[in-house]
This record gives structure tokens, C-alpha cells and sequence, in this order.
């Protein structure tokens, strides 16, 4: 049996590594779908499909999973519910489960006939993209939330660097004494 993950995976954590293996304990094969593949460089999506790509199978390799999870596919969004799950679809090699936590996502699967299952969350607090990326953004310590082979791929792409330059504005918040008004 052939199953379905659908995550942005922005970073990768390993949140998301504990709940493949936990997958691959009731599949024989996961597919690893990449949620909205077109958006980068903003703060809540700051890596490109492609980078996000080689993080994951970076740690699969370096976990021996590889083999069990033979596709990682990129997935642009639609913005058309109806049609989403037709799309994934058209994307994704066929598969009988789809594992989501996303209520919407839930729905739409449900409503195709798919059946849906809910992955156990591991340490949700920490493990959570939300978590890692306002670490990074704070200057915190975030490695320790992140599979080692994704944080060697982020330092590679200067990750955190990108995710402070993002956060910058060019609005002018305050005057010095001798500024010229804008
Ligand atoms: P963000 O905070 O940016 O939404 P996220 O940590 O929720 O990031 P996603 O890429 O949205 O990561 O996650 C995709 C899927 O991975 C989720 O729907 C969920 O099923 C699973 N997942 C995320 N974090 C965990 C976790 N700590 N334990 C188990 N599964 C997780
Ligand atoms: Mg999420």
C-alpha cells in the first residue's frame, strides 16, 4: 500500500522525520508531497521548492528511508478547493491513504473517497516550522529542532541570513535630529 504526505516542510524538522517513520510502519511506500511549491523568500515560506527538495532527501538518504519514500514531489497551490485534490493527483504516482492533520485537507480527501488518516504529533511545541522559524529570525538556537542533513542544506543556502533579510522593512519608523523628511 501507497501512501500520501502533504506538508510545506518550511524548514524540514523532525517532527516531520518521526511521523514518516511512524507512517512506514503502515505503508509500504510514503510519498513526500511539497505544499505550496511555488511561494519562497517570505517569512512564513522562505525556502524554494527545489532547496526544501534536496533537505528532505538529504535526510531520508541519512536515514536509510530513501527506498521507502522513492517520491518527493512538488505541489503548487491552485487556489481552487474544489479542484485540489484532482490536482495532487495529476502530480503524485497513485496512492490508497492520504495523511493529513489539516482539517481542509481532511475534507477535500474525504470528499474524492480517499481515505484519510491524522499522524500522531511528536513534540508538537518545539517540532513545528512556525517555532523554527521565528527562532532563526530571533537569532536562537534552532539546530537541535532539525534533522542534521537539513541543517547542513540551510547553512549551505544561508537560511537564516535570507529569513532576517526578509524581515526587513524600508518603512521608516523614525526621524533623526537632521533627517530629511520623506
Ligand atoms: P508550520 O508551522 O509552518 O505550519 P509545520 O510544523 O506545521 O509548519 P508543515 O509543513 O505544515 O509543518 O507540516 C506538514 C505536516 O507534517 C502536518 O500536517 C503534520 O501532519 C506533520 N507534522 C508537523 N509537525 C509535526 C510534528 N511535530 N509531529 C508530527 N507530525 C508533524
Ligand atoms: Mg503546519
Amino acid at each position: 500500500m501507497r501512501g500520501l504526505l502533504i506538508g510545506r516542510y518550511q524548514p524540514f524538522h523532525k517532527g516531520h522525520l518521526e511521523v514518516i517513520k511512524s507512517i512506514l510502519g503502515e505503508v509500504d511506500e510514503l510519498i513526500i508531497g511539497i505544499g505550496s511549491a511555488q511561494t519562497s523568500h517570505t517569512l512564513e515560506n522562505p525556502f524554494t521548492a527545489g532547496e526544501r527538495m534536496t533537505m528532505i532527501s538529504a535526510v531520508l538518504k541519512g536515514n536509510g528511508l530513501a527506498d521507502r519514500c522513492p517520491y518527493i514531489i512538488p505541489i503548487n497551490d491552485v487556489w481552487n478547493n474544489a479542484l485540489w485534490v484532482r490536482h495532487v493527483r495529476s502530480l503524485t504516482p497513485r496512492f490508497e491513504v492520504a495523511y493529513t492533520g489539516n482539517p481542509l485537507a481532511k475534507r477535500l480527501f474525504a470528499e474524492e473517497g480517499i481515505p484519510v488518516r491524522t499522524p500522531t504529533m511528536f513534540y508538537r511545541f518545539k517540532y513545528s516550522g512556525t517555532e523554527i522559524r521565528k527562532r532563526m529570525l530571533d537569532g536562537r538556537q534552532w539546530e537541535d529542532l532539525v534533522p542534521e542533513e537539513a541543517v547542513h542544506v540551510i547553512y549551505e543556502i544561508g537560511g537564516v541570513e535570507r529569513i532576517k533579510d526578509i524581515s526587513k522593512s524600508d518603512r521608516i519608523t523614525y526621524l533623526e535630529p537632521g533627517d530629511v523628511s520623506p
